[in-house]
């Protein structure tokens, strides 16, 4: 057997004292698998305990290999404790950020390097927390002097703490500015054969100018002083700011490069524009020690772009400013005088007369030289800081910057028009061109350029209906009933189609049998907004503006249509009379107008009646006798509308082919107490009856008046006290029925 295993040696000693005589085979074969265990055992773990003590030292040896990288590692690492905490750092390169690396011991990582920079290290911080991912940051920071540039990287680790790399990143920050400075300069050189070049020291003050930029100013080499002052006095007094101010900011970090345009002083004392460009070279601190740059003419280009500018707010053939110049001026002067109460300027609208007939009467060429001089004559006559415009075919506009009062305005357009009016000899004939003129000044209303305008502009159109050659005043009250007028115009040209319009009737009855004989078709606006509007409101616009020809015939054909519903309502004949203005009244067509709504009228039984007033029809005598007797002729009845309020010369009365005259309401107020209105009335009444026509009083209010217009043998008579105008369905169960 084996050598015993001492333990086993010890126990087996043991037994055979205590059981002396016999050993089985069986028990010595147990006590040797027992041996055998036990030395295989006592092996294993001999050689674990040698591995063990291999393993301790191997660790030892590790941990001082990592601690002497940390000692020695170029870059500076941190571990951040799960609180913000800098729990470990390594040495030199954090000691050359001064402090020792003791001093961050248990400091927040927001305090490193300082107060500022820790804050964005806080946030870096929380970046890479929260994102689990590693999160960077560059900062500078002044080391023993120099400005150094630093990157860090903070990394989480899976315990809650976090790894903070920071690295020097001068060297690469230098060498790439030292390539962009190189760049600039190499560019500059290029430039060198066509520009000027300039290097100025700023420690010396010195500065050197190559002999291109002194010949671009008309000098030779020797001629300019290396000094900045033979720069800065060379410079226009305008742009000297400018230049300051470019080369103030220049100094400021990150402010490496100017380029600025500006005037400067030639030899011959004529202004060159000049474009400069430059660069400042820093020192290791940062600071700028040097500027170089380049100084190009660029007068050609600066001339054509005037030239477009110029083009661009002039007319070609006046070369007067033009309307957005004119504006613009404007503008900048209404702005400058918001500053000076009392400040009074003028505008002065100009518009030729009758320009157009002039244009085809002479062509195209002659009435462009003739607006040329009319623009010269302006021109000549303005003062300095005046402008003067051609805004557009043949109107012009002046604005007097700066005037003692209205009356200087206008006497200054009364010395216009005169010059514009004198003789001009524009080709193969001499033409004479008049004008109308507009002038407004400014007040504390008119606060906008085109308000001024606007109201120049319709103070001209005053001065056209005064019937040209001559000029208006703006008023405010002229103004707004322009505008008024104009809105109504515009909105009366729908209201037909709109349906806006409608006819009433008022029934005009015999005074001796009270029977209704007639109807007066008065027109009647029901204006979407303004409710009813008066015809004595608009009908005088329409009048004016012509659109009456549209109502008039909206309305002959409106009574028409009634005339047949009533005739189908089987309602009996009457009178219709419509009101004819003036213009309605000179139309050429007059009479195949009232012809047709006269034959179309009397179809239906009822009788076509025209009320006129006495202007209307004084105003061309002949001609309204041939109408007239015309009219009647066909049978058409024919009354005087208004009459006493009008003109009329009672020769020309008798000569009118008439049935009735109306008189006015007016007259018919007063009586039969006003002496003067029942002496009137009474004339008319005379007068008509010894013309042998019949009387119709208008305005009949009250019983009084109907009893002594009775009295005076008046035989008709219309007004409030009998019907007033209503709507054809009211008036429908007044009309006869026919038998
Ligand atoms: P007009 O032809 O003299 O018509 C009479 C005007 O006197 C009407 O005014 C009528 O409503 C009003 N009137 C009648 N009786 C009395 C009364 O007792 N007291 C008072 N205070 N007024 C009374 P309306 O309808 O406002 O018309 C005014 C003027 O408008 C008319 O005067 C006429 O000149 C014109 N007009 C009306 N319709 C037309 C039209 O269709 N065409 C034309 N060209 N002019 C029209
Ligand atoms: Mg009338
Ligand atoms: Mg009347």
């Amino acid at each position: 057997m084996a050598k015993l295993h001492d333990l086993l040696k010890l126990q087996h000693k043991k037994l055979l004292r205590e059981r002396k005589g016999t050993v089985g085979v069986l028990w010595r074969n147990f006590v040797r698998t027992v041996n055998e265990t036990l030395w295989q055992e006592e092996s294993k773990r001999e050689q674990l305990e040698r591995t063990a003590d291999f393993n301790a030292r191997e660790i030892t040896k590790r941990n001082s290999h990592i601690q002497a990288i940390f000692e020695t590692f170029p870059d500076i690492f941190f571990v951040v404790s799960p609180r913000g905490e800098i729990a470990e750092a390594n040495g030199a390169a954090l000691e050359e950020m001064g402090r020792p690396v003791g001093y961050w011991q248990g400091k927040t990582l927001a305090e490193f390097p300082n107060t500022e920079i820790g804050r964005r290290f806080q946030d870096g911080l929380e970046r890479a927390r929260n994102t689990q991912t590693t999160a960077t940051l560059e900062f500078a920071f002044m080391v023993a002097g120099r400005l150094a540039f630093y990157e860090a990287r903070l990394r989480p680790t899976d315990n809650n703490q976090t790894l903070v790399l920071v690295r020097d990143i001068t060297a690469r920050k230098v060498a790439l500015e030292a390539l962009k400075a190189s760049e600039e300069r190499y560019a500059l050189a290029a430039r060198a054969a066509n520009d000027g070049l300039w290097d100025w020291n700023l420690p010396s003050n010195r500065i050197y100018f190559s002999p291109r930029w002194k010949s671009l100013l008309g000098h030779t080499d020797g001629e300019i002083e290396n000094h900045p002052n033979a720069w800065w006095e060379r410079i226009h007094p305008d742009d000297v700011e400018l230049v300051k101010q470019a080369f103030t900011h220049l100094g400021e970090i990150g402010k490496d490069t100017l380029e600025i345009e500006y005037r400067i002083r030639h030899r011959d004392n004529s202004f060159r524009w000049v474009e400069t460009r430059g660069i400042a070279v820093r020192d290791a601190a940062g600071t700028a020690y040097r500027i170089v740059g380049s100084q190009t003419d660029i007068t050609p280009r600066k001339e054509a772009e005037e030239r477009l500018r110029h083009e661009g707010f002039h007319d070609k053939v006046t070369g007067l400013a033009n309307r957005s110049l004119f504006m613009d001026r404007l503008t900048n002067v209404l702005d400058r005088v918001k500053r000076q109460p009392g400040y009074l300027i003028s505008v002065i609208y100009i518009d030729l007369d009758r320009f157009s007939s002039v244009n085809e009467r002479v062509g195209h060429e002659p009435a462009n030289r003739l607006l040329e001089a009319v623009g010269a004559r302006l021109r000549s006559f303005a003062r300095v800081g005046d402008t003067v415009a051609r805004l557009g075919d043949d109107e012009f506009a002046i604005l007097l910057d700066g005037i003692p009062n209205d009356r200087a305005a206008v006497v200054f357009a009364d010395r216009m028009r005169e010059l514009i009016a004198s003789p001009c000899d524009v080709g193969p004939e001499e033409i004479t061109v008049t004008a109308s003129l507009g002038i407004t000044l400014n007040n504390p209303d008119s606060s906008s350029a085109e308000t001024l305008l606007n109201e120049a502009e319709s103070a001209m159109q005053r001065a056209k209906q005064a019937g040209k050659n001559c000029q208006e005043l703006f008023s405010r009250e002229n103004y707004s009933r322009l505008v008024s007028k104009l809105r109504i115009e515009t909105e009366l040209r729908r209201a037909a189609e709109r349906g806006e319009l409608e006819l009433f009737y008022q029934p005009i009855f015999n005074i001796p049998t009270a029977r209704l004989i007639r109807l007066e078709a008065l027109i009647r606006w029901n204006h979407p907004q303004r409710g009813m509007v008066s015809p004595l409101e608009f009908i005088p616009i329409a009048e004016e503006t012509g659109l009456i020809l549209n109502v008039g015939e909206w309305v002959i054909n409106a009574v028409c249509e009634q005339a047949r519903a009533w005739h189908d309502a089987g309602r009996g004949p009457v009178g219709i009379a419509i009101n004819v203005s003036p213009r309605q009244f000179q139309q050429h067509n007059v009479l195949t107008q009232f012809g047709t709504a006269l034959t179309k009228i009397s179809a239906y039984g009822f009788g076509l009646e025209l009320e006129i007033t006495e202007g209307a029809a004084m105003h061309d005598v002949d001609q309204s006798v041939k109408v007239l007797r015309s009219l009647r002729e066909m049978g058409v009845h024919i009354s005087i509308d208004d009459f006493g309020v009008g003109y009329s010369s009672l020769s020309c009365l008798r000569l009118f082919p008439l049935n009735t005259l109306k008189i006015d309401r007016g007259f018919v107020q007063g009586v039969p107490k006003v002496k003067d209105n029942t002496a009137i009335t009474n004339a008319i009444i005379g007068i008509a009856h010894s013309l042998g026509l019949s009387v119709v009083a208008e305005g009949v209010e009250t019983e009084e008046q109907l009893a002594f217009l009775r009295d005076q043998g008046v035989e008709e008579a219309q007004g409030y006290l009998l019907g007033r105008p209503m709507p054809a369905k009211d008036i429908s169960p007044l009309l006869p029925l026919k038998t």
